[in-house]
C-alpha cells in the first residue's frame, strides 16, 4: 500500500479532550507503522465557538503528547474559498437546492411522519440560491455503502436520508461539506474518528462521489478519485457507563498534564481504549504499539475511561525514572518559580507552592527524592508529601492530630522519652529506628503504633514517606524542636 495519509480534525470548542487524544494516537500509530503522514485540520468553520487559544491547546497537547503532526496545522477557516467553489460546482451540477423552510415548519409538516428529518419540500420549488439555505438532493433508492475497519459493513438505506443542509441561509458551509472537501485536497486516505461522526460517513460519500461526477476536472473534481476508507472509533465511557461528558468527567488532557500524569504513561493507556497490545501485556513501549498496531484490531464495544487503573500506571512509570530523571521532571511542582522563570511549563496547581519558594533547598530534595518516586501515583503528589521539611513548622493536619495524639494517652509520654534519645544518639535512619523501636518496646508498643506520634509531631500527618529516613533528612536540631512543640501542644508542659 502506498503510505497513507490520515488526520485529526478537531473543532477547537474547548479542551483538547482524552478522546481526541485517544482518536489521535490512533491515527499517529497508524501513520507511524505504515510510513505514513499524520496531519493536523483544524475544524474552525464555527467561528461564535472557536477560540485561538484553544488551537494552542491542541497544539501544545499533541506536542506534548509526543505526535507533532508531520502536516499542519491547516485551518478551515483559511480555505473558505475552495468551499464556495465546491458549493458552485454541485450547485450547476444540480446537486444543491435552496430552501427557506424554518426548524418549525419542517417539524410541524413531518410530525405525523414516519421518516425523520426533512420531507424535500423545497425540492422542486425552484428557490434563488441567495439567501437561502443549500440542501444536497440524496437519492431516493438504493444505499451507501461504508466499509468500515473497525465496524465492518454499514449500510446507509437512502430512503432513510434526508436531504441535509450543506451551507447556512448566510452562505456559510457547513462541517459536512468542508470535511468532504478536505479530504480529497488532502488525500487523505483513512479516516480515523470517534463513532459519534459514523452518521456523516454516507453524506461524505455522497458529497464526495458527487464531486466526481461534477465539474470539469482539473480542480480536483470532475474525476474518479478512491475514497478514504474509514475507521470508526468506540465510545469512551465512564464508571456508570456513560459518554464521557466535558461536564461531568476529567476530559482534559491538560487536567492529566497538570496533575502530574507522564505523557508516555497517558500515551500508553489511551492506547488501550480500544485496542489491546500482542501477548496480553498493557505497559508496552512506543515502538512495541507502533510495530503491534493494526485498524483491524480495534474493538468497537465502548472503552471504559477508568482513571484509577490510569493513576496506577502511571505511578509503574514513574517507578521507572531514574533519580535524576525523577528530580528533574517534578520540578514544575517542587520549583514552579524557577522553572517558569527560565522558561519552562508549569502546572497551574503548583502555584503557589505549600512552602515559600525561599526554604526550597535542592539538594535536600534530592535526598528524600527516591522515597518520594516510590509512593506517589503523579507528580503533583510530590509537594504534600514533603512539604514538612521546606515549612519552618509542620502543617499539622486536625485529623491526624486527633487521631495519633489527642486520643492515644500514652502519645505525650513516648514523645518525652523519643526526644530524650534522640538528643544525642547517632543521627542515621537506621540508629534512630532502632532506638524507636525501644522506646515503643518500653511503653508496651509496636513500632508502628510508637512511630505514629512522632510522624505526626514532625510532619504533621499520619502518612508520608519513610519516617526514619525523614528524620535523618530533616536533622536532629528541627526534629527536636518539633517534638517539643508537639508535647506543649498536647498541653504536656515543658521537657
Ligand atoms: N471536527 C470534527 C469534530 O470535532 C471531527 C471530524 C472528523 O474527524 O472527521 O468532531
Amino acid at each position: 500500500m502506498a503510505p497513507p495519509r490520515v488526520r485529526i480534525a478537531p473543532s477547537p470548542t474547548g479542551f483538547f479532550h482524552v478522546g481526541t487524544g485517544r482518536t489521535a494516537l490512533f491515527n499517529w500509530l497508524f501513520a507511524r507503522h505504515h510510513g505514513g503522514a499524520f496531519i493536523l485540520r483544524i475544524e474552525d468553520t464555527d467561528t461564535e465557538r472557536n477560540r485561538e487559544e484553544w488551537v494552542q491547546g491542541i497544539v501544545t497537547a499533541l506536542e506534548w503528547l509526543g505526535m507533532t503532526p508531520d502536516e499542519g496545522p491547516y485551518r478551515q477557516s483559511e480555505r473558505t474559498e475552495r468551499y464556495h467553489f465546491a458549493l458552485d460546482t454541485l450547485w450547476d451540477a444540480g446537486q444543491l437546492y435552496a430552501c427557506d423552510c424554518t426548524r418549525d415548519a419542517v417539524l410541524e409538516r413531518t410530525k405525523s411522519s414516519s421518516t425523520p428529518g426533512y420531507d424535500g419540500y423545497c425540492r422542486d420549488r425552484g428557490l434563488a440560491r441567495a439567501g437561502n439555505a443549500l440542501r444536497f438532493r440524496t437519492p431516493d433508492e438504493g444505499e451507501t455503502v461504508v466499509e468500515d475497519l473497525v465496524r465492518g459493513i454499514v449500510t446507509f438505506r437512502h430512503e432513510t436520508m434526508e436531504d441535509f443542509v450543506v451551507a447556512r441561509s448566510n452562505g456559510e458551509p457547513l462541517f459536512v461539506l468542508a470535511n468532504c472537501v478536505d479530504d480529497r485536497d488532502m488525500q487523505i486516505t483513512h479516516v480515523i474518528r470517534g463513532e459519534e461522526l459514523l452518521p456523516s460517513a454516507p453524506k461524505g460519500i455522497l458529497i464526495w462521489r458527487a464531486l466526481d461526477a461534477a465539474g470539469e476536472g482539473g480542480a480536483g473534481w470532475g474525476q474518479r478519485t478512491p475514497l478514504p476508507g474509514w475507521a470508526h472509533l468506540p465510545n469512551l465511557v465512564n464508571e456508570q457507563r456513560k459518554k464521557l461528558s466535558k461536564r461531568r468527567d476529567a476530559v482534559a488532557v491538560e487536567l492529566y498534564r497538570d496533575q502530574g500524569y507522564l505523557p508516555e504513561a497517558l500515551r500508553n493507556y489511551l492506547a488501550l481504549l480500544g485496542w489491546s497490545p500482542p501477548g496480553g501485556e498493557e505497559k508496552v513501549s512506543v515502538e512495541t504499539m507502533i510495530a503491534a498496531f493494526a485498524l483491524e484490531d480495534v474493538n468497537h464495544s465502548p472503552a471504559f475511561f477508568d482513571v484509577k487503573k490510569l493513576a496506577h500506571m502511571n505511578g509503574e512509570y514513574i517507578r521507572e525514572l531514574s533519580a535524576a530523571a525523577f528530580v528533574e521532571r517534578v520540578r514544575p511542582w517542587t520549583e514552579p518559580a524557577a522553572v517558569r522563570a527560565a522558561g519552562g511549563w508549569v502546572p497551574q496547581s503548583a502555584t503557589p507552592t505549600p512552602w515559600p519558594p525561599e526554604r526550597f533547598d535542592a539538594a535536600t530534595f534530592e535526598r528524600l527524592a527516591p522515597l518520594v518516586q516510590e509512593r506517589v501515583a503523579v507528580l503533583g503528589e510530590a509537594p504534600g508529601m514533603v512539604d514538612f521539611v521546606f515549612l519552618a513548622e509542620p502543617a499539622i493536619d486536625e485529623a491526624s492530630w486527633e487521631k495519633a495524639i489527642e486520643r492515644d494517652e500514652g502519645a505525650v509520654a513516648l514523645l518525652r522519652a523519643a526526644l530524650h534519645e534522640y538528643r544525642d544518639c547517632d543521627w542515621r535512619a537506621e540508629a534512630i529506628r532502632e532506638v524507636t523501636v525501644a522506646v515503643g518496646e518500653a511503653a508496651g508498643r509496636k513500632l508502628a503504633k510508637a512511630q505514629a506520634p512522632v510522624r505526626v509531631a514532625v510532619t504533621g500527618r499520619t502518612v508520608g514517606p519513610p519516617l526514619f529516613e525523614s528524620l535523618e533528612v530533616l536533622g536532629r536540631t528541627v526534629v527536636l524542636q518539633r517534638i517539643e512543640a508537639a508535647i506543649a501542644r498536647a498541653g504536656g508542659g515543658g521537657t
